[in-house]
């Protein structure tokens, strides 16, 4: 699945397993997958090289389609 920066609209480059980095803006983002029914942090599962997500609160098995993508600004300014 490929997401968009929300500053520049460009594609965003995996950078970890959860992080992306703007090529364009030089933004780095922590990739967040919430359960599209409670809005919990999903909690990423492999199994047989396809990902899925358990969703702790729902104590249920979520897929990828139906899950929230939300992208937090990661600032590097510590
Ligand atoms: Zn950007
Ligand atoms: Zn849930």
């Amino acid at each position: 699945m490929q997401l968009l920066c929300p500053h520049c609209q460009s594609e965003l480059n995996r950078s970890g397993e959860s992080k992306r980095h703007c090529e364009t803006c030089h933004s780095d983002f922590i990739l967040n997958i919430e359960c599209n029914e409670c809005g919990a942090i999903l909690q990423r599962l492999k199994a047989c090289g396809a990902v899925n997500f358990w969703c702790e609160d729902c104590n249920e098995l979520k897929s990828k389609s139906s899950a929230n993508y939300k992208l937090v600004a990661n600032k590097s300014s510590t």
